[in-house]
């Protein structure tokens, strides 16, 4: 037990978290080159900034998440996504009385109660992104690319499917609601159970659900496109002219949902059907009144959460070569201890130059040093022994031709510098 991470977490090693560093880098400089500001949030919340922010009736609400009370009995929960902490701290900190629109962006750790399986962990991370301030499908569209930019800078845009729905507003809703009520009430007993306690609570989410029966009996129920107002079907027809000007290529989706009630209009999801079951990379859509539902002003937002373990094995399984980092430039090996005070001023110098240069100890046999200098992937090996001293000139080997030679010891670093 004590030697095992819990289930549903990952420790992540030196062998692969370059390839996360690597991810992260791009998306940073990706979301500053596109006017997206970092954001950092409290790992932990009040629970009550889910409930609300993110709904009672959801999955993640009801039963996925990690809560438990403090020590003077307020509960608190491992943030499930990033959107609600986002919107808390833009009240919070009165950001919305800042000039508006206003954008954000960050990378989370998240936590969800779910069945560990290829895809979905217990601890997983996101990039999101968040748009606030103003309810033009500009916004939306700039969201949506942002993801989609991402993902060709990433190599991976032919792998991954963007699909937009529009999920309409409070207006044209309730109506959509009750047609795709009264077309899945006589198959109620036929639904799986959470989707027959969602027949009477938010019938929207019995289009999302996972199991194959229930993705069977949904076929042919209405779709929201059909239903929406004068107002919801301009946008979603503006959405689509943006995407296309912005060049983000599309298809709509009427089973694309975010069953949440303060969602509206644009929902969308970025699925790869590589990955297995689990192919949603990126998930998002517009929120109009999350902002007024915890207690600010009319604020509408759009925003999405990606899947980082999910974007990687996007990238594995399309064989995308994230470079792996670069060996040391040079490894100082030493044979007694007058050598080690040498090295140790060597090294010192060639790290003034902004060489990575490596030497470590107890002092081995000059083979098991130059094994060492090579599993550090060092481009030089400096050999300095007690001729070397005698004669103040060290050996320099080049670790790929095997080639040797010695330099004037005050001239290793022009001779490494020089190649
Ligand atoms: P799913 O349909 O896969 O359950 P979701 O709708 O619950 O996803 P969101 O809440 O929209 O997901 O989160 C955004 C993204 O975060 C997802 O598209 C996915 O890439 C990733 N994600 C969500 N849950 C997990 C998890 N348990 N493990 C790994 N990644 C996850
Ligand atoms: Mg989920």
């Amino acid at each position: 037990m004590l030697t095992q991470a819990p289930k549903g977490t990952k420790d992540r090693l030196p062998d692969e978290i370059y390839k996360w560093s690597f991810v992260e880098s791009a998306f940073r400089a990706l979301c500053a080159r596109r006017g997206f500001s970092e954001i950092r949030t409290p790992v932990f919340e009040y629970t009550e900034l889910f409930s609300r922010g993110v709904g009672t009736s959801t999955d993640i609400v009801e039963k996925q998440m990690y809560s438990f009370d403090d020590y003077d009995g307020r509960s608190l929960t491992l943030r499930p996504e990033g959107t609600a902490s986002v919107a808390r701290a833009f009240l919070e900190h009165k950001l919305y009385a800042q000039p508006q629109p206003s954008k954000y962006a960050y990378e989370i750790a998240c936590y969800r109660h779910e069945r560990p399986q290829k895809g979905r962990l217990r601890e997983f991370h996101q990039f999101g992104a968040e748009y606030f301030g103003s309810a033009d499908m500009l916004a939306d569209a700039e969201v949506i690319a942002l993801a989609a930019d991402f993902f060709t800078e990433l190599g991976v845009v032919a792998e991954i499917d963007l699909r937009i729905n529009s999920i309409g507003c409070p207006a044209c809703r309730g109506g959509y609601r009750e047609a795709l009520r009264a077309f899945l009430a006589p198959k109620r007993e036929a639904l799986c159970d959470s989707c027959k306690n969602r027949l009477d609570r938010n019938p929207m989410r019995i289009l999302d659900c996972k199991s194959p029966v229930c993705g069977e009996l949904v076929k042919g129920a209405p779709r929201m496109l059909d239903y929406l107002c004068d107002a919801c079907g301009e946008d979603f027809e503006a959405l689509g002219r943006n995407l296309n000007a912005l060049g983000v290529a599309f298809a709509v989706d009427a089973g694309i949902v975010r069953g949440l009630d303060y969602y509206t209009k644009t929902a969308f999801e970025f699925v790869s059907s590589r990955i297995g079951a689990q192919g949603t990379v990126c998930g998002g859509g517009r929120y109009d009144h999350l902002i007024e539902e915890l207690g600010g002003p009319p604020m509408p937002g759009v925003g999405f959460g990606l899947g980082i373990e999910r974007l990687l094995s996007v990238m594995e399984t399309a064989g995308v070569a994230i470079p792996p980092p670069a060996g040391a430039d040079a490894y100082i090996a030493f044979l007694g201890d007058a050598a080690k005070v040498a090295g140790l001023g060597l090294l010192r110098r060639l790290r003034a130059a902004d060489l990575r240069v490596e030497m470590d100890g107890p002092a081995q046999s000059l083979k098991g040093q130059l094994k060492r200098a090579d599993r550090l992937g060092a481009r030089y090996t400096i050999v300095i022994g007690e001729e070397e001293l005698r004669e103040g000139a060290f050996l320099i080997k080049d670790m790929i031709s095997g080639e040797q030679r010695r330099v004037d010891a005050d001239c290793v670093l022009d001779a490494l510098a020089a190649r």
